[in-house]
């Protein structure tokens, strides 16, 4: 009789996945038990003839990861590094997916071939989860086979699978780590190539990236094992320690957490690639009953886009019912305060500066105090139900697509309020790259300072119904952002971006306190604006209408005219009045300004502003500037905070660039449409 071949199988998995009772099943009665050698952790070896071969089954103790932290991790990690099984098996809980292929993602480092056991497939079905098991396979690249341990089911498919990875030495794909932990860990792989005949560590090339990672966690036992081996040693220990030392720097963290975290980045990112949550009427909660409806493929977006139309809806009208009367009153304001300065102090100048520059210029800008209280009680509002999760979960496949993570979308969703914020927030962004994007992005995002210009120019352009152009405005802003991520990620940057899937927190109905403290706080800090740079602007602004002395206040004589009408040239295909450029220019400190410089610079004209504005600019130009100042230049804090997060000029620069050009292009070409279609 021919000899049989044997293979030998390591079986690994989380606790409780089942591999016991895998095991029993597969070898039956024939099963030695013993200790581990040193240790009390249980060794159960078992055989099973199958085919021209004999496998031989040893069953790992169960561990959630191999860091080697406890006995029973080092005894399976070991095994699986120094006692080379051919194959392993991993028996990983798929009701539990998402946790368990966190094992999974370190026996992929390690590289063995593999095959994976999909056990409790049934308790997977029951709890909704729909599993494609082709895809999880295709993605790992090994072998992936649902398994019911207890119900006798799968068994036969993973033998023959078992024998067919042994065979053909099928290998996992490697697991592509973040772009600088990636480097990171090629560089140290690529140094440590010359212990290849040295140690019983590298008897498989595959090995050497797991190898690599815990160098660069600094593992005590796999660096004594390096050192002692080469006279090199000592120099290669101190370059992985830079290594450890620049990721650190740069991820603000430990390195065991940072590999942790890029290891869960990839268990959740293949959970979301792989498994759709069906069934979910399963789950009594009414958060599952919501979440069935608004993270629904068809229903999803529609309630979406619903919600932020609301949102721009109320902004406009609750806020636009206040804004009147505030308007009246700073109009009599004026009024009152020019007539008293010039029968009390006899100067006209002094009245003007009053009541044109500072009366009119802030007062132009107070005006939209209740759009913007109205504005950040929603997003409040939204925020604290556990709805914008929600919008991130559902943006993620969008964002995805132009290689963005889909928790970018946060930071961009803050950008509604303000770009500073935003763009701190950026940090929870695990990956540098995505990080950088998402930061160049923001300030797309039509931010509150803007809703003042955007506000009075929807009225101009569609007064029929405003909020249409406000959620256009919205809208061209988030598409733009996201259309440059690509443009960004291709021109600076190259990389593929781990997919995502975040915890979903739990609805509540939001707490009245907390939404209107955050909406009292960013109305305060837009009044303190309002009292400090907008202030200061519009007397600059007055001034500059107002120089040399002499000539007609805001003329093209004066210093203001002159500025404007140096600029127009710039600006030919718009069309944009020099008022209109010297606003924009001066937006540059602070976005408000461009509506307070609006109001000192047309505002004096006795005739509402926005009736004023209605004549200047016809459509064409009328969008061309909505569109230009929606889109331009980030303001000096954005730029400053950019510099700041970044640590390098450059990138304020590139986001100056690449909005000025984004903003001019589509300006232009708005001037043009609109003036075809009108
Ligand atoms: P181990 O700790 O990983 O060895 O897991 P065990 O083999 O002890 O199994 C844990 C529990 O899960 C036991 O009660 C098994 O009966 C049960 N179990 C194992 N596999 C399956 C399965 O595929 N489906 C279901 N429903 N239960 C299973
Ligand atoms: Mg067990």
């Amino acid at each position: 009789m021919k000899e049989k071949k044997k293979i030998t199988v390591a079986v690994a998995g989380n606790p409780n996945s089942g591999k016991t009772t895998l095991f029993n099943l597969i070898t039956g009665s024939a099963q030695k038990v013993g200790n581990w050698s040193g240790v009390t952790v249980e060794r159960v070896e078992g055989e099973r003839k199958y085919g021209d071969y004999i496998l031989k089954f040893v069953d790992l103790p169960g561990t959630y990861s191999l860091s080697a932290f406890s006995p029973e991790e080092k005894v399976a990690r070991d095994f699986l590094l120094y006692e080379y099984p051919d194959v392993v098996l991993v028996v990983v809980d798929a009701s539990h997916l998402e946790r368990n292929l966190y094992l999974v993602a370190q026996l992929v480092d390690i590289g063995h071939p593999m095959v994976v056991a999909l056990n409790m497939f049934d308790l997977a079905a029951e709890s909704g989860y729909e599993i494609d098991v082709e895809k999880l396979s295709s993605l790992l690249g090994v072998p992936v086979i649902p398994t019911i341990a207890t119900k006798n089911y799968g068994i036969d498919n993973l033998l023959r699978e078992i024998v067919r990875v042994a065979e053909n030495q099928i290998h996992p794909k490697p697991l592509i780590y973040p772009a600088d932990i990636e480097d990171a860990i090629q560089q140290v792989s690529e140094r440590i190539k010359i212990f290849n005949n040295n140690s019983e560590l590298f008897a498989g090339c595959h090995i050497r990236k797991y190898v690599a990672t815990k160098l660069i966690e600094e593992d005590p036992e796999i660096s004594a094992q390096i050192i002692s081996v080469s006279p090199e040693g000592e120099k290669i220990k101190e370059f992985i320690h830079q290594k450890r030392l620049e990721l650190e720097r740069l991820y603000q963290d430990d390195i065991h957490s940072i590999l942790a975290q890029a290891r869960f980045a990839w268990a959740a990112g293949l959970f979301g690639e792989t498994v759709k949550i069906s069934k979910r009427k399963k789950f009594a909660q009414i958060g599952d009953k919501i979440d069935n409806i608004v993270l629904n493929k068809w229903l999803g977006f529609p309630i979406f886009a619903a919600v932020m139309f609301l949102m721009f809806y109320l902004t406009f009208t609750i806020g636009g019912f206040f804004a009147d009367y505030i308007d009246e009153f700073f109009g009599w304001l004026g009024d009152v305060s020019r007539e008293f300065i010039i029968s009390h102090f006899h100067s006209p100048l002094f009245a003007s500066l009053v009541s044109d520059g500072i009366i009119g210029g802030v007062g132009g800008v107070l005006v939209f105090l209740p759009n913007i209280f109205i504005l950040f009680l929603l997003i409040a509002l939204i925020e604290d139900s556990g709805y914008v999760a929600r919008a991130a979960f559902l943006m993620d496949k969008i964002m995805h697509k132009f290689g963005l993570h889909g928790r970018s979308f946060i930071p961009m969703l803050l950008g509604f309020g303000c770009s500073v914020p935003a763009i701190i927030s950026t940090r929870a962004l695990r990956d540098p790259r995505d990080r950088l994007a998402t930061m160049l992005i923001i300030p797309f995002i039509p931010c509150s300072a803007r809703l003042p210009v955007l506000i009075l120019f929807a009225g101009i352009l569609f007064p029929k119904n405003p909020t249409i152009v406000v959620f256009g405005m919205y809208f061209l802003g988030i598409a733009v952002a996201v259309l440059m991520a690509t443009v960004i990620k291709k021109l600076f940057m190259g990389g593929l971006t781990p997919p995502f899937v975040m915890e979903l927190p739990k609805y509540h109905i939001p707490a009245w306190r907390v939404v209107l403290k955050h909406a009292a706080i960013h109305t305060g800090a837009f009044v303190r604006k309002a009292g400090t740079v907008i202030l200061l602007g519009a007397i600059l602004m007055w001034m500059l209408g107002s120089l040399p002395f002499g000539v007609e206040y805001a003329s093209e004589q004066s210093l203001a005219g002159k500025i404007g009408k140096f600029l127009q040239p710039v600006f030919a295909p718009q069309h944009f009045e020099w008022k209109g450029i010297v606003a924009l220019s001066f937006g540059f400190i602070a976005k408000e300004i461009i509506v307070s410089t609006l109001n000192v610079l047309y505002g004096a004209d006795e005739e509402n502003l926005a009736d004023e504005l209605a004549k200047k600019f016809p459509p064409p130009v009328g969008w061309a500037f909505l569109i230009f100042a929606m889109l331009y230049t980030p303001c000096l804090p954005t730029l400053a905070t950019i510099k700041a997060e970044t640590g390098s000029v450059k990138w304020a620069f590139v986001s100056v660039a690449l909005s000025l050009s984004v903003a001019w292009v589509l300006s232009a070409a708005a001037y043009y449409i609109v003036a075809l279609v009108t």
